[in-house]
């Protein structure tokens, strides 16, 4: 799960940014409503926590924008006033909680445990289905019937972006963005050895499903059709 924070006050965002980690998640930064924004829209967060009062943009316009681009991803928004009108201002601009500050890093990760469950159950298992092969969320195993076969992090993330994609060719730059980050250093030879990977594991299932490259657009799933 990769969680998305914006907050411009540099400690609590690092303090944040340090919780989100060592429960983990992976978590990027921004310190600015624009950026906030710019980062939100790019889609490949599961969570995003956002303070209201932020430079350049503040939350709740950030967020009436991530709704306008129709991205629903779960947001928390982070408010030093608590009055009932800022809570529902927030709320009817499509937050789906909040927290007023300070407030206690246990309770903020009690929040996003809640709001990931409450996703996980929205995305369960159909979308995690293709052919005759499904990925398994709790136990990171790719599966044909009885028979599972353990995926390492980076596999099992691979995996299930191409399963939120079937029929869609996803980049290899999307795949870098949404595992390792943005900043991240990563050559695109090593997303190739993970893909690999989950090709050879895959074949040991016998899977009807095979990973497709698609010259200069990136990977797809597809489904062997039998001549
Ligand atoms: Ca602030």
């Amino acid at each position: 799960m990769r969680i998305l924070i914006v907050e411009d006050e540099k400690d609590l965002a690092m303090i944040l940014c340090e919780a989100v980690k060592m429960e983990g998640y992976y978590a990027d930064v921004a310190y600015n409503g624009t950026d906030g924004l710019y980062n939100a829209l790019s889609g490949i967060y599961d969570l995003i926590i956002l303070d209201i009062m932020l430079p350049e943009m503040d939350g709740i316009k950030v967020l009436s924008e991530i709704r306008k681009n129709n991205i629903d991803t779960p947001v928390i928004m982070l408010t030093a006033k608590s009055t009932i009108q800022d809570r529902v201002k927030g709320l009817d601009t499509g937050a789906d909680d909040y927290l007023t500050k300070p407030f206690d890093i246990t309770e903020l990760m009690a929040r996003i445990r809640a709001l990931s469950r409450r996703r996980e159950k929205v995305i369960v298992d159909e979308r995690m289905k293709y052919g005759n092969i499904f990925l398994d969320r709790e136990t990171y195993e790719l599966c044909r019937e009885e028979q599972r076969i353990k995926l390492t992090k980076k596999e099992y993330d691979i995996m299930e972006i191409l399963m939120l994609n079937k029929g869609k060719a996803v980049p290899k730059e999307n795949l870098i963005t949404k595992i390792w980050g943005y900043d991240a250093d990563v050559e695109f030879n090593s997303v190739e050895v993970y893909v690999s990977f989950l090709r050879k594991k895959l074949n040991l299932l016998e899977s009807s499903v095979y990973i497709d490259t698609i010259r200069n657009k990136g990977y797809t799933i597809k489904e062997k059709q039998n001549a």
